[in-house]
């Protein structure tokens, strides 16, 4: 059933405590750890704790939960101090433009200049 954690799926483990991640920040519908591949400074994912493969279909199945992940990369930015420089919210969508886990993830990047158009 969509939002039900899958067996097969590294977000679901780390969700349900099973693989280790360095959690930043975390709440009754989502977890917000650091990338274990940091590409800035500050690299944290902050994904729902429901599975859905990607940004659209979580904010179709859960809105207010894609809402809730979108409140909390701003209060990763806050923490982590990078919102007074600027940070950037990736949602990589479909293999072609770099997904390579799917469990709907927000990536906040930030502690350096980022360029644009991004690559
Ligand atoms: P994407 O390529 O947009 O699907 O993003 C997946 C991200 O998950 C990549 O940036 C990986 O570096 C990151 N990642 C993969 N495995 C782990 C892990 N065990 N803990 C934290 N981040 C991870
Ligand atoms: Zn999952």
């Amino acid at each position: 059933m969509a939002g039900e954690p899958q067996a097969d799926c590294l977000f679901c483990k780390i969700v349900a405590g099973d693989v280790p991640a360095t959690i930043v920040r975390e709440t009754e519908t989502t977890v917000a750890f650091r990338d274990i591949n940091p590409q800035a400074p500050t690299h944290v994912l902050v994904i729902p704790k429901a599975h859905h493969p990607d940004a659209a279909a979580l904010a179709v199945a859960e809105p207010q939960a894609l809402a809730d992940v979108l409140a909390e990369t701003g209060r990763v930015a806050a923490e982590e101090k990078i919102d007074g420089t600027g940070y950037r919210v990736v949602f990589n969508t479909g293999s072609g433009a770099g997904q390579t886990v799917f469990h709907a993830h927000a990536h906040v990047l930030g502690g350096r200049g980022l360029n644009w158009p991004p690559g």
